[in-house]
This record gives C-alpha cells, sequence and structure tokens, in this order.
C-alpha cells in the first residue's frame, strides 16, 4: 500500500529523530527520569558549586571584565549605531571573553560551562547586542570547533578565534529550513577527486556572519553506500572565491548592534580538511552546538532580568504618586515580587543546567531546551512588567526600557522557537515511558514473542512508578514540607504522562497543546527542583551562599507559584478548552469567519 505524503514525512521524521537522540544506551538524566516517575537528584542535588579555585579564577575574570566594560561599553550607543565598536570586540578578546571554554593550550582559559555562565550572565545584564554576539561567536560559533575538530583543524582554526583576532559564526537557518532545521537546501557536492566540495545555496539572519572569519556551514551532502542524503557541517571562510555577501547587516528591531547577515555560496570549493565532525551528521553537529548556546542563553536572560529588577525596585521606591512611592501599592509589589521569584529560579536553573555539561551527562537535551523556554519567557514577564512600572517614562528613549524590550523580543524565536522546542520537551520526554507501553502492548498483541521478558520489566518499571511516590533529598527540616509537596507532583506528572500514552497513544504526537501542557508542567518541575536545591544549600553552606543571603521571601514565593502552575497544567489535561479552540481557529484560518473577514 503506497503510504500518504503525511505518512512519508512523518516516518523521514521519526527516523531523523531517532539519529539524533538514541545512540545506544545512555545514563538517566534529571529530565527523562522525571517522565519515567523517577526523580533522579543527583544531577540537581545538592546545589552545583564551583570549587573554591574556580570561584577565584571566575571573581577575577568578573573583575577584570566588569572594569572594561563600566569603561567602554555603551548599550545605548551601539544600539544607536547598530554597530559594537571594534575596540569593544577586541577589549572583549583582550579579556579573554572570546576563548573562555578553550583549553588553554589553544589559547583558552579552560573555564568549565558553569564559570562561563556567570560571565555571559554580567554581559547579559549590561547588553544584549554584545551577549548574542559573543554567543555566537563562543557558544555556537567555535562550539563546533571545540566539540567536533579535529586535533589538525583545532590547531589551525582556534588559537586566532580565542582572542578576537578572528571571530566565528554558525550558519544554519535558510529561507526554507528555519523551525524546521533538518530541511536544510544548500548542497554540498564533492568533486570528482574527492578532494573537495562545492558549495551551492543561501543562508540568511547569520550573526557575525559579514564580521566573521571562519563560519561553521551547514550543507547537504551525498552519503556514500546510502541512498540519501545528509546535513554536513563544514569550515568555511569568506575570502573562498564565490563567497558572495548579499546583505552584511539587515536592519532590525532589537539586538541591533549585532550584524545579521545573509549570504550565498556560489560554487564555493571547500576542501573535505573542513568537514567538521562525521559526514552526514551536521545535524547532530548542529543539535548539539545549540545545546551549549541554550545553556549560555539562560545566563544571558537571567543577566537581563536582574537588570530589570533592579530599575523597578530603583522606580518602585522613588516614584511617588498619591502621596506615596509606588513600592506602596499591592500591584506593584505583586510584579516585583514575581520579578524576584523568578530571578532566583532562572540563576539557579542555568547553574544546574550548565553543571550537568560539566559532570559529563551524556544527554542534556531536554534539560537545556527547558532552560531555554522557561528564562526567556520569565525575561519577557520580566521586561513587561518592569516596563508597567515605569509608566510612560519607558516610552520615552532616555530611558533603556525601549531597547531592552526591543532586544528581549528575539529569545523566544532564536535558537529554536519556544513552540518548538515546547512540542520537543514533551516527544523527547515522553518517549521512555511510550517505549515501555510499546513493549507492553505488542506483547499483548504477540504473546510468544522470543523478547517477551522485555515487556515484564516494562511492566514492573511502569507499576513502579505509579505506586511509588518518589523522595525528594534535602536537608533542611524548613524545606522537608515543599519537598514532598515536590514529590507528589513527580508522581502525579508521571501518572498524567502515562494516561496521555494510554488515551491517545501515536497520534498525541501530533496533539501540541497536550504536549505544551505537560511540558509546561517539566518544565516547572525541574525550576522547582533548582530552586529548592539552591535554597537548600544556601541554608546549609554558610559562607558558600548567593547573594540573596538569608533572605529566601523569593525561593519561598517561586515554589509555591510554580507548584501551583505545575497542578494547574496537568489538571487541564482533563479540563480545557481545546476543541472550542481548534474549531475556531480552524474556521478563521479557513476564511469561514466574519470577525476576521471584517478586520482584514
Ligand atoms: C536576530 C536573529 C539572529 C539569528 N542568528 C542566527 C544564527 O546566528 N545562525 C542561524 O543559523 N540562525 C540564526 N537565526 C535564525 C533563527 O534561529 C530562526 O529565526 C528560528 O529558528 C526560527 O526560524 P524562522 O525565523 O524561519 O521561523 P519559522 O520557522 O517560519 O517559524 C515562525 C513561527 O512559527 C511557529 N512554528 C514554527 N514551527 C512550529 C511547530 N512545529 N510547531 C508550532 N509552532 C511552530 C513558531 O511560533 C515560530 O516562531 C537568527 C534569527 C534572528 C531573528
Amino acid at each position: 500500500m503506497a503510504l500518504s505524503e503525511t505518512e512519508i514525512q512523518r516516518q523521514k521524521e521519526i527516523q531523523q529523530a531517532e539519529e539524533l537522540l538514541f545512540s545506544g544506551h545512555q545514563e538517566l538524566g534529571f529530565a527523562k527520569g522525571l517522565f519515567l516517575g523517577n526523580f533522579v537528584a543527583d544531577w540537581a542535588m545538592p546545589y552545583p558549586r564551583l570549587s573554591s579555585s574556580q570561584q577565584a579564577e571566575v571573581d577575577r575574570a568578573l573583575t577584570e571584565l566588569r572594569d572594561f566594560l563600566d569603561e567602554h561599553l555603551d548599550p545605548e550607543e551601539i544600539d544607536r549605531q547598530a554597530d559594537i565598536p571594534r575596540h569593544v570586540i577586541d577589549g572583549l578578546g583582550r579579556v579573554g571573553v572570546l576563548g573562555m571554554t578553550a583549553s588553554k593550550e589553544v589559547g583558552g582559559r579552560g573555564f568549565s560551562q558553569m564559570q562561563y555562565c556567570k560571565v555571559l550572565e554580567e554581559i547579559g545584564a549590561r547588553c544584549a547586542s554584545t551577549a548574542v554576539f559573543t554567543n555566537a561567536h563562543h557558544s555556537i560559533g567555535i562550539r563546533a570547533l571545540l566539540l567536533f575538530g579535529t586535533k589538525e583543524q583545532q590547531e589551525k582554526w582556534l588559537p586566532r578565534l580565542m582572542n578576537g583576532d578572528q571571530l566565528a559564526a554558525f550558519a544554519l537557518t535558510e529561507r526554507e529550513a528555519g523551525s524546521d532545521a533538518a530541511n536544510v537546501q544548500m548542497k554540498a557536492t564533492p568533486t570528482e577527486d574527492g578532494s573537495a566540495y562545492v558549495l551551492n545555496g543561501e543562508k540568511r539572519y547569520i550573526t557575525n556572519a559579514s564580521i566573521a572569519q571562519v563560519l561553521t556551514v551547514m550543507a547537504r551532502t551525498p552519503v556514500p553506500g546510502k541512498d540519501k542524503d545528509a546535513i554536513t557541517a563544514f569550515l568555511v571562510t569568506p575570502d573562498m572565491e564565490g563567497f558572495e555577501m548579499i546583505e552584511p547587516r539587515m536592519a532590525k528591531l532589537g539586538i541591533r548592534g549585532t550584524a545579521t547577515g545573509r549570504f550565498r555560496l556560489n560554487n564555493v570549493r571547500v576542501p573535505k580538511e573542513n568537514i567538521l565532525g562525521p559526514l552526514g551528521k551536521g545535524l547532530r553537529v548542529a543539535l548539539t552546538v545549540l545545546d551549549f548556546g541554550r545553556t549560555t542563553f539562560g545566563a544571558c536572560c537571567t543577566g537581563a532580568a536582574k537588570t530589570c529588577l533592579r530599575l523597578a525596585i530603583e522606580h518602585a521606591n522613588t516614584r511617588k504618586q498619591f502621596n506615596k512611592t509606588l513600592g506602596n501599592f499591592d500591584l506593584v509589589k505583586k510584579k516585583v515580587a514575581r520579578m524576584a521569584a523568578d530571578v532566583y529560579a532562572m540563576e539557579a536553573m542555568t547553574q544546574v543546567t550548565a553543571s550537568l555539561i560539566d559532570r559529563g551527562l551524556e544527554d542534556y537535551m531536554i534539560e537545556t531546551a527547558m532552560l531555554k523556554v522557561f528564562t526567556t519567557e520569565r525575561l519577557w514577564d520580566a521586561v513587561n512588567d518592569c516596563f508597567q512600572i515605569h509608566g510612560g517614562s519607558a516610552y520615552f528613549d532616555d530611558s533603556p526600557l525601549g531597547r531592552i524590550l526591543r532586544d528581549a523580543r528575539i529569545n523566544q524565536i532564536g535558537e529554536g522557537s519556544n513552540e518548538v522546542l515546547t512540542s520537543f520537551i514533551a516527544l523527547v520526554g515522553m518517549r521512555g515511558p511510550g517505549m515501555e507501553f510499546k513493549e507492553i502492548y505488542d506483547t499483548m498483541l504477540k504473546p510468544w514473542r522470543p523478547d517477551r521478558a522485555k515487556a515484564w520489566g516494562a511492566g514492573l518499571k511502569r507499576l513502579s512508578a505509579a505506586v511509588k511516590v518518589p523522595e525528594v533529598p534535602v536537608r533542611s527540616d524548613r524545606l522537608k514540607s515543599y519537598a514532598s509537596q515536590l514529590a507528589r507532583v513527580v508522581w502525579r506528572f508521571n501518572f498524567a504522562v502515562d494516561k496521555a500514552l494510554i488515551t491517545y497513544r501515536e497520534p498525541v504526537m501530533e496533539m501540541q497543546l497536550v504536549q505544551e501542557r505537560i511540558a509546561i508542567a517539566a518544565m516547572e518541575l525541574f525550576a522547582t527542583t533548582c530552586v529548592l536545591s539552591r535554597w537548600d544549600s544556601e541554608l546549609n553552606d554558610v559562607g558558600k551562599n548567593g547573594e540573596y543571603g538569608t533572605d529566601h521571601t523569593a525561593a519561598d514565593l517561586f515554589v509555591r507559584r510554580s507548584l501551583r502552575r505545575t497542578r494547574e497544567a496537568l489538571r487541564d489535561l482533563g479540563d480545557n478548552d481545546d476543541r472550542a479552540l481548534m474549531k475556531t481557529a480552524d474556521a478563521i484560518l479557513a476564511g469561514c469567519n466574519s470577525t476576521a473577514r471584517n478586520g482584514a
């Protein structure tokens, strides 16, 4: 029977996902554990801390960076001129920011991901353009070389990229390959003698494209021995013949200081030595690199949210109306409190996620996706609340809030739009229990299967998760009640995931509203875990406390609100307006609705 086009597309997507995500046995991470009803505490508790020598390195780096930024970084001017001045880039290179996580042998500082996040938080707190520039150069630009480059490639390319002498970019996006990253159309055809590839195609929306000397470019190559082609990563330099910069700086709404470019490759000959990572595994290279980018994204958003909180506090404490400062009004207090709670959580979640990378967890894709979605959404809320507290004054050009608002909007779109990542979190997470159910179903249909013992194992695991509330280990008596509430919600979450899989079976893969609720619950559970872990550590490890000292009202508020949001998301799985919502959207999109027609 011939398969429909949709079915062929779906099979293709499943095959790509399998290839990308599930390469053999892996240690159970925090997020995958959650979806299986396990609370894998070790990855988040106790709260990860830098060693004293690492902390000293970070302190030194931050002092040097702050001195430099105080003197040379003018975010308003960068926004007005739509350019980051060369002396700022050179200075960032001098203080080590552009090669911080590379090893000292190649000219880097050998910083861990946790250390680097502290540095990026500082830049994100001041200027989003500079933060995105740095992220594009370091967290995604040279990251591919650091992770996948051969010794020869690293020796050849890295040293000049470490100090900003040369800059890097990461080029995945094309007109037909935005959210659908696997749909890259740029072609790389091998030359007859096999010594090179000839690249043709166009890339757009690429940060640093016109200022970079080294670009990691994703292109489609034939794979020897297979009848399909696949994506491969290439190191391309703009001096190669046929490299055409179509738009060096696309005019844009926010992060205006960054050079976002569009370029075309016209028969560009790239030597095969410039292939980065295995042939045909470019998508894996891209997704792995983006994991790092999403972690530093979290740090940058935390920094920006801290700035919003500071500006909100300053204004609420000084601006008077009705003979009172604004901070006396409950509706203003509510906003400030929410921001403080979210900032506490954003920082904790960034720290824990970065530590997963440092500790060598193999697969942290769900956690980095959760961090990206959570921190970008919370930053947007913080910007909105801060803007509102500032009233009309926020609207004028002498306030930084206009720039901060314009800058923050890209975060929910770039490095994977939040919608795509939300579905990704739910689908990849549900795959674990889904596979266990599949074993059980398959054996029920064919009880004589030779590997039926696997189904017993799967059944026992599902049963045990259904009856056993996991343990959330905290040290402080004060947090025991929250820990047991969290444990019960983890148990309810597992129950809800199983119920969704049993009720909807395979079609759940298309049901984004169900996926969204499951992803929201998972993100909140991860966030609450990180907050409890941090809070517990601050209560117990006196002397190593975070800047919130002994006042944990923000942490307390976060845990309450987060547990409430999780319960709501799970409850809404069974009580919602989804049908009406979809019916309305279908009618509107089909042009049957007069309200939409009149608005046109
Ligand atoms: C300033 C800027 C800098 C950038 N820098 C880089 C860079 O350095 N390198 C690089 O490779 N790319 C870069 N990008 C590209 C960026 O990653 C893409 O814009 C992003 O992946 C979204 O793709 P798109 O813009 O084509 O949107 P589309 O894919 O057209 O999506 C539009 C919207 O549709 C919705 N949507 C799409 N798919 C789904 C789905 N499956 N389910 C539900 N909703 C969906 C989402 O709301 C999404 O926001 C940059 C973009 C910008 C704006």
